[in-house]
């Protein structure tokens, strides 16, 4: 049962706000905190009633596994049972950083915090923030990101209270996230070290210090028969309350043609004439060209990178300003673009307008 109380929420630069935070966590208590991705929704990882508020305070599926957050590399040896070469590379080149990797569980690793499984998601964060709670608590923090299930991703405070507040005990406030998605997920217990979520290290990235690396096929299979390797990806997310659908070119997806301008125009006009509310996502270069009251900016230019760390917060604008539709320029490739469009296909429930 979570207890009833007032979340409290404190700046991480407050005196003792951090300590306070580890206390929490130690008692096994709820902390959401900022790290270079998304906000967490931390609890004491090895403390399986801990991780089980987890589930109640998001309304999360108890098969969707939690990732295990580290502030020492060598902890990942108290964690996995087998440490592949692939991935002490890996562990090398990118951690601390957006990067999470599967591993064989050890048994003290609880089944309330691996969904069942008998693997392990591990993660070095490199915020100051998350890196100083994890060494403060003593404890390895499980931790999702902090958002209620289906919804965006926290990048800010301020989504978190909107979300957790009285459902948690304590916000940290560490000010707007750098990166803005989640990391990318890889599996290293498989032949082939394999992407089961994309993120901002990229299959290149990988691939420079690893040789070859897959993508788990499920991600670009619409057959919900097909299931992915990471439960959490079968599961629509992100969504904002309007309905969102992607306009996307038919010969060159990710590239905002004249006729995906012409096309969200047209829904535009045709949803206000109905007295209906419509919001657009557009990148800097191109929004100019929309007739639309809400243009929420993606971007000032065409970096994805920027794209990235908006998506969510933008996500949630919709809901602010009451969009019933909502129309969204299409992203694409193996590199960031290929991460952002993951999210937004299932922010969009799949529903992709091809032109
Ligand atoms: P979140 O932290 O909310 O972004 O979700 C964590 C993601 O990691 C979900 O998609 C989980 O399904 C995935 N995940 C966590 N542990 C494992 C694991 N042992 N094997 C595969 N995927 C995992
Ligand atoms: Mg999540």
């Amino acid at each position: 049962m979570l207890k009833k109380y007032d979340t409290i929420y404190k700046s991480t630069s407050e005196t003792g706000a951090i300590s306070e935070a580890a206390e929490i966590l130690k008692e096994g208590g709820l902390v959401a905190f900022p790290t270079e991705t998304v906000y967490g929704l931390g609890a004491d990882a090895l403390n399986s009633d801990a991780a089980s508020k987890i589930y109640a305070a998001k309304g999360r599926p108890s098969d969707n596994p939690l990732i295990v957050h580290i502030a020492d590399k060598n902890d990942v040896y108290k964690l996995a049972s087998e440490v592949p070469e692939c991935a002490k590379i890996l562990m090398e080149a990118f951690w601390p950083g957006p990067l999470t990797l599967i591993f064989k569980k050890k048994e003290i690793v609880p089944d309330g915090t691996t969904g069942g499984l008998s693997t392990v998601a591990v993660r070095m964060p490199s915020h100051p923030d998350a890196m100083a709670l994890i060494k403060k608590s003593g404890v390895f923090i499980a931790a999702p990101s902090a958002n209620t299930s289906g919804r965006p991703s926290p990048t800010a405070a301020e989504h978190v209270l909107e979300d957790m507040n009285g459902r948690i005990d304590m916000i940290l406030d560490g000010g707007a996230v750098g990166i803005g998605i989640e990391s990318t997920i890889v599996d290293t217990t498989s032949s082939v070290p394999t992407i089961l979520r994309p993120g901002f290290i990229t299959r290149s990235m990988l691939e420079s210090q690893v040789g070859q690396v897959e993508f788990d096929k499920a991600l670009f299979i619409q057959d919900p028969s097909v299931k992915p390797k990471a439960p959490g990806m079968k599961y629509t997310h992100y969504a904002p309350s309007g309905e969102l659908s992607i306009v996307e070119s038919e010969t060159t997806p990710g590239k905002v043609t004249d006729s995906v301008i012409d096309t969200i125009n047209n829904l535009v006009l045709s949803h206000e004439a109905k007295g209906e509310k419509v919001a657009v996502l557009a990148t800097g270069d191109t929004s100019p060209l929309y007739k639309c009251k809400n243009i929420i900016l993606l971007s000032d230019t065409d970096d994805d990178i920027t794209v990235a760390q908006r998506l969510y917060g933008a996500l949630r604008e919709c809901d602010r300003v009451g969009a019933d539709y909502i129309y969204s320029e299409s992203f694409s490739g193996d590199e960031l673009g290929g991460a952002i469009m993951n999210r937004l296909i299932k922010a969009a429930g799949h529903r992709i307008i091809k032109v």
